[in-house]
């Protein structure tokens, strides 16, 4: 920890680029737990879903030039709004479109603009899927993870290191969703019979922060 200069320890666009690559080989290689976990409680879409958007995702990042990180976020969301049907498709849109709003014109982020950003995804997913915590969705994953990055943020943690706290956080999220019961969504119609099982939204927003960590290890 100690003191972080203003200009060290920041990602840039080619972290960035190597985040959301890293987040859909994660999809690729999870598509059948994600199946699994949705079969189990939801229609079972969640794993070819998500897979379909961020193969469609890296297809834009093939083209991406420049160096501004909200305008790489935005397309990332436009692509995956335009290319995701059910629930995640909005929700994951407005997670990455928000992410850019946030982050529009930076070259770089350290770990408050890490933060910032996330928290303007988590507040565009509550606003869109009206979830709370507790409700078993993703934002039980997205809510711990943001106030993990918050503590990070003001204990000085460099941004690669908070990606991990986030990543650790989210993962905690996404176990507790296994002995909720859902509010909302296609799973809170089993009421009690959602109960003991692992929310499939939850899980791949863990994996987002996961291939976080990942891709911004050496940073
Ligand atoms: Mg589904």
């Amino acid at each position: 920890m100690g003191c972080v200069t203003p200009d060290a320890d920041t990602i840039d666009h080619a972290a960035v680029v190597a985040w959301i690559r890293r987040f859909a080989a994660e999809i690729d290689e999870h598509r059948a737990e994600l199946v699994r976990l949705d079969t189990a409680i939801g229609d079972g879409d969640h794993g070819t879903n998500m897979d379909r958007g961020m193969r469609k995702v890296v297809e834009k990042l093939d083209g991406a030039a420049g160096d501004d990180i909200g305008a790489l976020l935005k397309a990332a969301g436009m692509a995956l709004v335009s290319s995701v049907g059910g629930a995640a498709g909005p929700l994951y849109g407005t997670l990455f479109l928000q992410m850019g709003s946030a982050t529009g014109g930076a070259a770089t982020l350290d770990t408050a603009g890490l933060t910032q950003a996330l928290e303007a995804g988590l507040r565009g997913v509550q606003a869109r899927g009206k979830a709370e915590p507790g409700d078993k969705t993703m934002v039980d994953a997205l809510v711990p993870a943001v106030e993990a990055l918050h503590r990070a943020q003001s204990d000085g943690v460099a941004v690669g290191e908070a990606a991990r706290l986030a990543a650790a956080a989210a993962e905690e999220g996404m176990k507790a969703t296994i002995p909720m019961e859902a509010r909302k969504g296609r799973a809170s119609y089993l009421g009690p019979r959602s109960v003991g099982h692992q929310d499939p939204g939850a899980t791949s927003s863990y994996l987002l922060l996961r291939s976080a960590a990942e891709a911004f290890a050496n940073t």
